[in-house]
């Protein structure tokens, strides 16, 4: 059963479509936890893990995940958006970690329908799961936004890095890029050896790096390092523009 959490139109903030309008399909559930990866207060309890917590804990969030039966209900809210705008905006499907859901006919149906009527897509995926490329053709005309983690986010190596996976996408992909999210620790001990050791047979494909933070005084915090950490080693900075226009406004 696929999950969507949140859809919305706004501007990409992250990655190589920084500032391009773009309808936003978040989808519930992932296979990791990211534990270091923040703190928030959620109905009276701490809970630690990623900057999207009501995209990984159903538990908490029940309301807000609704059951997806069939790729029809996003096409449907994908059109309602689109009345309103009179261009083709690119497609971002998100989470979470959307590729739990590769196989699924309702999320597969969705993204040939997106392909076949000329969208741009990007899915942004952790890059754990190996996706049959063979059997879901339709992948092959996606772009990935390959947000591989480091140790940073507190997953052990061997759950947060599939080699074999990245391979995949690269190799059967055109456009793909990679997106790291480092903080000012990282950068000082292992941000380049984690980086390099995932990069390093791929020198075609961009790089990007970008602060970790879902507040302005989070990314405050980081931002400057990473950009020297850019330009020291010939990486592309990503802001995340969506947090510095809005902070943590909802569906931004
Ligand atoms: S991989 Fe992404 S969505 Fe999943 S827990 Fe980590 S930060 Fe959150």
């Amino acid at each position: 059963m696929v999950y969507l959490v949140e859809h919305f139109y706004s501007i990409q903030g992250e990655g190589k479509f920084v500032g391009t309008p773009s309808v936003f399909f978040r989808f519930g559930g992932c296979n990791l936890k990211c534990p270091s990866f923040g703190e928030y207060f959620v109905k009276g309890k701490i809970v630690y893990g990623c900057d999207t917590v009501r995209a990984v804990s159903r538990e908490l969030y029940q309301k807000e995940w609704k059951e997806i039966k069939n790729a029809g209900i996003l096409i449907d809210i994908l059109n309602e958006y689109l009345e309103n705008i009179d261009f083709k905006p690119h497609v971002v499907l998100t989470g979470g970690e959307p590729m739990i859901y590769a196989a699924e006919k309702s999320f597969y149906e969705f993204v040939e329908y997106l392909i076949n009527e000329g969208f741009i897509v990007t899915v942004e995926t952790n890059s754990t799961i190996k996706i049959d490329f063979q059997k879901f053709p339709a992948y092959r005309d996606v772009i990935f936004a390959l947000a591989v983690k480091l140790s940073n986010c507190g997953e052990p190596y061997e759950r947060r890095v599939n080699k074999e996976a990245i391979k995949s996408y690269i190799e059967n992909t055109g456009f793909s890029f990679f997106k790291f999210t480092l903080d000012r620790g990282i950068i000082e001990h292992r941000a380049l050896e984690e980086i390099v050791d995932i990069i390093e047979d791929y020198p075609e494909v961009e790089v990007f790096c970008m602060p970790l933070g879902d507040k302005i005084d989070i990314l405050k915090k980081h931002d400057k390092a990473v950009a020297e950490f850019c330009l020291i080693y010939g990486f592309i900075y990503s802001d995340r523009l969506h947090v510095r226009l809005w902070n943590r406004e909802k569906k931004r």
